[in-house]
């Protein structure tokens, strides 16, 4: 390869290349400048925050029943709040809470003991409502963590109306909520470039090594900077940026879409929080459609029984009439990242009739749909849905990344973990759960299948 010689950054500061400028990257370049001593950069082919951590439903929560993630959860919105309180909230952070609802009244012991252990673990205190409570409060959401169970429709029915008449127990997860991700993304990389950090509009080219670790970075276009540090937060690209250091991450990538709609009947109240379905369910379908259904095999499976998980959020202030739904009742699964991924024409229809099934008022919209918007993008993710977070085996290599479903709420915790491995500063105790060495541990490996399918909400 031929150099530009006159694009040679002079190397005699220390020098650190974060590639990657989503929220993983953008929050790593916030953490680190506050006390890297060199040059930092900040490369991107693309704008940044522009490729997944704009798609994402912005919501956030420390409601895990892996303790890990719980711990890590509980620290990145300590560190969120903290940046709201300092800028005014900029990034409009709101602790709304999700609410997860049943019909399924054989369920509820099930789902007091798992609210039970989850609350021992340090998500706060758990609190059982029965009819006539005057205890709890679903607004104006109070700086309460831990969840508050409601037991019985009527309870349920009386905060929040628009809940079927079939829902038999709610909980209500208190230290949640949403945020703006794009506000908090600029946020924090206008105060690391204050700090110093330098962005580059270029794709990664290459990565050289020598003597068994990193020494610089070759750009596409043309640039090549000193490297000491390098940092892979490539987000979908996680796995070829991998490559290029010679590593196999553990990786894979799922496509998840989303699709925001006008509400303009106020089916879903202004002030909901997120809303959840924790039962699966069969849509129903009229005998017509069952019939076109069932004669393509891509879709036949809309007929069978679709798994819990569908949820809608109001988006925007009082004024605006936009809700985000999702819902992934079947995986996408690909084995390279295309992008713009492909949508799915169905989708709308069929996550409208799955919420309509919490929400019966949102039938009306089956008659007429409004027109969606719909998008998405990819869950890059380990094969026990933890992150990748610290030293990869290559000297001066990191990685921060597979983010997964929850790389806007755990940006902050993750970042701040690495910058720590990066300054050699001391270590919280959830570090070694997301050292990529941890796939070298026995220990590790036999209990991993125990947490498999964590946290894809
Ligand atoms: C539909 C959906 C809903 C979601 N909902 C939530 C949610 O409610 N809460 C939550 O916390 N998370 C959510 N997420 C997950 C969250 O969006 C991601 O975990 C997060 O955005 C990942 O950030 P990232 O920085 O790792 O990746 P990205 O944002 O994809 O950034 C990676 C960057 O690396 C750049 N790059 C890659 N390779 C190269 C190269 N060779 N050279 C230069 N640049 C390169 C890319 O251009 C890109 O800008 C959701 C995701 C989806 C898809």
């Amino acid at each position: 390869m031929v150099l530009n010689a006159e694009k040679v950054q002079p190397a005699s500061k220390p020098s650190l290349v974060i590639c990657g400028a989503g929220i993983a990257g953008v929050s790593a370049a916030y953490f680190l400048s506050q006390l890297w001593k060199g040059d930092c950069f900040l490369v991107d082919e693309n704008p940044p925050l522009s490729l997944t951590s704009d798609r994402s439903s912005e919501c956030y929560r420390n409601w895990w029943s892996d303790t890990a993630m719980l711990a890590l959860m509980n620290r990145s919105i300590d560190l969120m709040e903290s940046l709201a309180h300092q800028t005014q909230n900029v990034f409009h952070l709101n602790r709304r809470g999700y609410l997860y609802l049943t019909t399924q009244s054989d369920h509820v012991e099930e789902m007091i003991q798992e609210a039970q252990r989850i609350a021992d673990q340090g998500a706060g205190q758990l609190r059982i409502h029965e009819k006539n409570s005057k205890t709890y409060q679903a607004a104006p959401y109070p700086k309460q963590d831990g969840a508050d169970l409601l037991l019985g429709n009527a309870l349920i029915r009386q905060h929040f109306p628009y809940i079927t008449e079939k829902a038999v127990a709610a909980l209500h997860v208190r230290r949640a909520g949403w945020l703006s991700a794009q506000q908090l993304g600029m946020l924090l990389l206008r105060k690391a470039q204050q700090n110093g950090v330098r962005f580059r509009r270029a794709r990664l080219t290459q990565v050289e090594v020598v003597a068994g670790r990193v020494r610089k970075v070759h750009l596409s276009n043309g640039e090549t900077i000193a490297c000491d540090v390098f940092v892979n937060a490539a987000g979908p690209y996680l796995k070829e940026v991998g490559k290029m250091l010679q590593v196999d991450l553990p990786l894979e990538n799922e496509l998840h879409l989303k699709m925001s709609l006008r509400d303009p009947l106020q089916v879903i109240g202004r002030e909901a929080p997120l809303l959840i379905w924790s039962d699966s369910q069969t849509l129903d379908w009229s005998d017509e459609e069952r019939e076109v259904l069932m004669a393509d095999s891509q879709t036949q499976h809309l007929l069978s029984r679709l798994p819990p998980g569908a949820h809608v959020r109001p988006e925007g202030g009082a004024e605006s009439q936009m809700v985000l739904m999702l819902w992934d009742y079947q995986p996408r699964r690909f084995s390279r990242v295309v992008w713009p991924p492909p949508l799915d024409e169905l989708f709308p229809e069929v996550v409208l009739r799955g919420l309509a099934t919490m929400l019966p008022g949102l039938k009306v919209y089956l008659k007429k749909l409004p027109h969606p918007y719909l998008d998405g993008g990819y869950y890059t993710h380990t094969p026990e849905n933890r992150p990748l977070i610290g030293r990869l085996p290559l000297e001066g290599a990191y990685v921060l990344g597979a983010l997964s479903g929850f790389g806007i709420m755990a940006a902050c915790a993750s970042a701040e973990l690495l910058a720590a491995h990066i300054l050699e500063k001391p270590l919280p105790p959830y570090a070694a759960d997301f050292a990529p060495e941890r796939y070298q541990d026995s220990t590790f490996l036999s209990h991993m299948q125990n947490l498999r399918g964590f946290g894809q909400l």
